[in-house]
């Protein structure tokens, strides 16, 4: 069982404290299969069913490369609704909550864009929104993902239900080719396989069946 503890991973002793203070004491059965490649900065698709603790698996390959002193974007988390980043940068929030001014927005449909540019010009560590809107941030150019590390893709079978196909392709055209890209799935119908294939490199599939 010692595998499933958070202290065998490679994260730094302020993650870990955190880790321990927001009551988590094991991993779940995705985050023990995929953090040990996140972390190895594979490129990594995950399938697990909701519920299942996919959220804190990114969340720390995001934070665990984050360097607060640059004022760079240096993760992009893709949600397919307002609700859904909602909760995502909340987490995120939670787990940052160790270090000192990481910056987290999100950029979401719906609401009006000024307010978003005016928070971008403040600069931010980690971006989480949907693709519609941080396709229009990219095409006006008040978005910069040039120095993206980690791009996170979650619930991707929704997205593409959604038909964010063609935004991912376009947001991903403007992020650098060096970068680790994770994908989360509760399920990974054929189009999922043919996106991974565009924008993943040698991805290591890990796969939660269901129990019970
Ligand atoms: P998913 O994205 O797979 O649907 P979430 O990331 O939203 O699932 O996590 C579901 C719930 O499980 C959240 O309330 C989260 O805080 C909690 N959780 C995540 N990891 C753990 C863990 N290792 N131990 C206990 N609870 C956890
Ligand atoms: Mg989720």
């Amino acid at each position: 069982m010692s595998i499933m503890q958070f202290n065998t991973l490679a994260l730094s002793p302020v993650l870990l404290e955190t880790i321990a203070q927001l009551g988590f004491k094991q991993m779940t059965e995705v985050q023990a299969q995929s953090l040990p490649l996140i972390l190895d900065q594979q490129d990594v698709i995950a399938q697990a069913k909701t519920g299942s603790g996919k959220t804190l698996a990114f969340a720390l390959g995001v934070l665990s490369k984050l360097d607060v002193s640059s004022m760079h974007v240096q993760g992009l988390v893709l949600c397919p609704t307002r609700e859904l980043a909602d909760q995502v940068a909340t987490e995120i929030r939670k787990l940052a909550s160790g270090t000192a001014n990481v910056k987290i927005l999100t950029l979401c449909g719906g609401v009006p864009i000024g307010p978003q540019i005016s928070s971008l010009e403040h600069g931010a560590h980690i971006i989480v929104g949907t693709p519609g809107r941080i396709e229009d941030h990219l095409f006006k150019g008040t978005l910069d993902l040039t120095q993206v590390n980690t791009l996170v893709l979650d619930e991707a079978d929704q997205m593409l239900d959604m038909g964010f196909t063609d935004a991912i392709e376009n947001i991903v055209a403007y992020l650098p080719p060096e970068r680790q890209s994770l994908l989360f799935s509760a399920t990974y119908p054929k189009n999922i396989e043919s996106l991974s294939v565009q924008l993943m490199r040698n991805p290591q599939q890990v796969k939660v069946e269901e129990v019970g």
